[in-house]
Formats: structure tokens, C-alpha cells, sequence
């Protein structure tokens, strides 16, 4: 991937009355923004540009700061898969407008990250019924400490919460489709779904797989190497050479991709248990390079270093 234009700009998000200021990392022209978790610096949130990709008649995948989107149009109304961060909402609503003037009906999270559930409040107050997995509910309703960038964020209001929840798996019939919602357990979240429009056969997998970054698991939010590998082989199960795979941070991609993905992991993964195994310190696993061989598919400008990602792998088989 070549970054054309990368520039910090700012976020504000407005929770329990309290104004908390978060920087991000924000991708212009037609890349989707790589980060998926903000810095927490002081930012503004001007100038960003919102994209949009038409994958079928009905459906889109659109582009601005935070994780991808999936924007389903029919009869019922519109659905969306995750909705960035709060800041961009009303350019989110307005691409929308420009699309169809019905309401939006249903919001799906993926996981409970602020970069994909940071316009519940609004789309909320607005009337969009909100659905998730029973862990993404919990853990949006009270606040969430994030180790890996040191910061807790605060609760969502009432606005912003899932009202419909599932523990396993749910189906929603609107739109002329079969939108099969599933459970993947914990991986890079204990809360992460996919949502699978199965008549288009497009599918969005959240952050459990991207074709330019490396994998992170968000150890204080219930994340695990593990159980991202088995997160990974459920996906592979449900698509197909013709499924169009949406990452949360990642290009339109595929069933060959995953593979791929779930295959670095792996392998990875195997290589630093074995220097566990053998009584090697972190610091000595990370001298061997594990990612090495596949630093140039997914070191491209990534959110996790390869040290992170070392490190990371390391704590979590440290876990169990
Ligand atoms: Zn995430």
C-alpha cells in the first residue's frame, strides 16, 4: 500500500458530560485509515474526507476515520456495520442522504472498539436500533481501561448501548437479505462478530483480519492469540472464492487473503511458543524476528510493529 497524505488530526468525544480529547491518525484520498485505536492526544477533527466503494446494488463500504463501514440500502431501510468515531457521524449521515432517503434502521458492532462504535450515541438518539454480542453491551456500558495505550474511556450513555443483544449467533431478514450474524469468540476481542450478507456474499469480519497489518489482540478486553486463530478458521468456513472479505481496517479482500492471514498467524504463533517453551525471555524472542518473513506484506505503515505483535503473542500464551 502506498500512504499518499497521513496527518494527525483530532477527536472529541463527548461521554457522561465529560469532554475527553483522543488524537487519531486519519488517512485522506481514497485509503482507509490503518489505525485502528486512537493515541489519546489533544486533536481537532476537520478535513476528512469520506469515501465510498459500491460492491453491489445494495451495498457499500464507505471510508473516513476508524474502521470500515458497511452500508446496506433496500426496501426496510439502511443498515450499518459499525460506525467510526462520534465526530464523523453527521458525514457519515450525509453520505447516506446522498444515497437514499431512508432512515437508518439497525447499527451492528463488530467488537466494542471506540474506532467502530463511536457514533452509537448519536445514530442511537436518532432512532437506529443497535445490536451486538452480549460481552460488546457489557463492556460499553461501564468504562474500559485499554493496556495497550494506557488509557480508560469512558462508558457509553444510554443512547449508545445495544438494545438487541445475542450470545451466539442472529439472523436479520431485511433488505431482500440474509444477514447471518456470528460469533467468533475471544480473538481480538472477546465480543467480535462478523456479519455476513449472504445473498451478496459480502462479509464484514471486524478487526480479526486485515490484508495489510499485522493482528492485535486486545489482551484487557478479553483478546487471545488462540482464540484469533480459531476466530480465523470460523471465518474460512463461512465464505467462499467468490466472498468479498471487508476488514475493519483493510482493502477489499478475500478467501485466499485469510488463508494467508490465518497461516502467518499461525506460524508465528508456533515459532515464539516453541522459544517459550525452550525457557527463551521475550527479549531474546524478539531478537530471532519472528515476523521477519512477513514484515512486507504486513509491516506497510501497520498500527502493530512486528516487536508489538511479537510481545503481544508472547503475553497472550503467557495467559492461558
Ligand atoms: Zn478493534
Amino acid at each position: 500500500m502506498i500512504l499518499t497524505k497521513l496527518k494527525i488530526l483530532f477527536y472529541i468525544k463527548n461521554a457522561r458530560n465529560n469532554l475527553t480529547l483522543y488524537s487519531l491518525l486519519i488517512l485522506f484520498g481514497s485509503l482507509n485509515a490503518i489505525v485502528s485505536f486512537p493515541n489519546l492526544e489533544p486533536i481537532d477533527a476537520s478535513h476528512l474526507e469520506i469515501n465510498t466503494t459500491k460492491l453491489s446494488v445494495e451495498i457499500y463500504v464507505i471510508y473516513g476515520s476508524g474502521g470500515n463501514v458497511i452500508l446496506s440500502i433496500g426496501d426496510d431501510g439502511v443498515i450499518l456495520v459499525d460506525d467510526q468515531y462520534a465526530p464523523v457521524t453527521e458525514r457519515i449521515k450525509s453520505v447516506i442522504a446522498n444515497l437514499t432517503d431512508k432512515p437508518i434502521k439497525f447499527v451492528i458492532n463488530t467488537h466494542l472498539h471506540p474506532d467502530h462504535t463511536g457514533g452509537n450515541e448519536k445514530l442511537g438518539e436518532g432512532g437506529a436500533i443497535i445490536i451486538s454480542h452480549d460481552n460488546v453491551r457489557k463492556r460499553l456500558n461501564s468504562d474500559q481501561f485499554f493496556e495497550f495505550i494506557n488509557q480508560t474511556i469512558p462508558a457509553l450513555s444510554e443512547k449508545g448501548l445495544p438494545i438487541i443483544t445475542f450470545s451466539e449467533n442472529m439472523t436479520l431478514y431485511q433488505n431482500n437479505e440474509e444477514i447471518k450474524i456470528t460469533y467468533l469468540g475471544s480473538g481480538h476481542t472477546d465480543g467480535d462478530s462478523t456479519v455476513f450478507f449472504t445473498n451478496n456474499n459480502i462479509i464484514h469480519v471486524g478487526d480479526d483480519f486485515s490484508d495489510r497489518s499485522y493482528p492485535f489482540m486486545d489482551l484487557s478486553s478479553g483478546g487471545a492469540v488462540d482464540g484469533l486463530i480459531s476466530s480465523l478458521q470460523k471465518i474460512l468456513l463461512m465464505i467462499n472464492k467468490e466472498t468479498k472479505v471487508v476488514g475493519g481496517h483493510s482493502g477489499i479482500s478475500n478467501q485466499t487473503k485469510v488463508k494467508a492471514y490465518l497461516d502467518m498467524l499461525v506460524d508465528i504463533r508456533n515459532n515464539i511458543n516453541e522459544m517459550i517453551q525452550k525457557g527463551k525471555s521475550l527479549a531474546e524472542i524478539i531478537q530471532t524476528k519472528p515476523t521477519s518473513k512477513y514484515d512486507a506484506i504486513y509491516y506497510d505503515h501497520s498500527f502493530i510493529k512486528p516487536n508489538d505483535l511479537v510481545k503481544n503473542i508472547y503475553m497472550s500464551l503467557n495467559e492461558r
